[in-house]
């Protein structure tokens, strides 16, 4: 990578709108996001990641590592189509790439920070998570900074099915009825127990429509 600094060095401008995401509704945490170079994952890390990842009764597919040029990769990441819940999978849409530390810390949110909440404040189990996607290179917008996206390390949640057919969306319902606001807030406030950053509609109105989750460490919860 140390052959691409110079060309990293002149880009970032041009790079705010290189991703699937539009720029215009992707402010994500401002101070967060850090600069640093992709490196290679060892094979050891790599495998233990993929086998516990496995053990959660997920659904995905190991995937080579890809290096795009510009600070963007996707490195030990899988293709998650599925996470393993108490007596079920529950699939996951439009997700594509994800790195593996993210899908796990995401699997285990969804079974014990997302379903367990579906059932006992709205009744009925989670089927389905709706995303926004995790891979988009591309940086925070309004700075010359990659955003954690570029790496495959955050993922933009939209919405959930629940087994009943309810569909709650953050966008639809994060003000909506008493359970259904319950619900949401509960499980942002699980997410910021496990991910590093955990950006929603009461951060800024570029959030209003999805919680960005980001792998790593910190705590930066809003
Ligand atoms: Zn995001």
């Amino acid at each position: 990578m140390r052959s691409r600094l110079p060309f990293l060095l002149i880009t970032p401008l041009l790079l705010a709108g290189c991703g699937a995401i539009p720029s215009a509704r992707a402010p994500d945490r401002p101070q967060a996001a850090s600069a640093r170079q992709p490196a290679a994952v060892s094979r050891p890390e790599a495998r233990k990641c993929v086998t516990q990842l496995g053990q959660t009764g997920s659904r995905f597919a190991a995937l080579p590592d890809k290096f795009y040029g510009a600070g963007c990769s996707t490195l030990n990441s899988v293709k998650l189509d599925g996470v393993g819940g108490d007596t079920a999978q529950f699939s996951v849409t439009n997700l594509g790439v994800v790195a593996c530390p993210l899908a796990n810390t995401f699997a285990g949110w969804a079974r014990y920070g997302v379903d367990r909440a579906a059932r006992q404040i709205l009744g009925s189990p989670l089927a389905r998570i709706e995303t926004m996607g995790s891979y988009s290179c591309r940086n925070v917008a309004g700075t010359g900074r990659m955003s954690a996206h570029s790496r495959a390390e955050a993922i933009d949640v939209a919405g959930f099915v629940l087994a009943d057919g309810r569909r709650i969306s953050v966008l639809g319902n994060w003000n909506a009825s008493a359970e259904e606001r319950e619900f949401l807030r509960t499980i942002h406030q699980s997410a910021c127990k496990r991910f590093g950053t955990v950006l929603g509609p009461e951060y800024n109105a570029a959030h209003r429509d999805h919680f960005h989750l980001e792998y790593g460490g910190g705590s930066f919860c809003r």
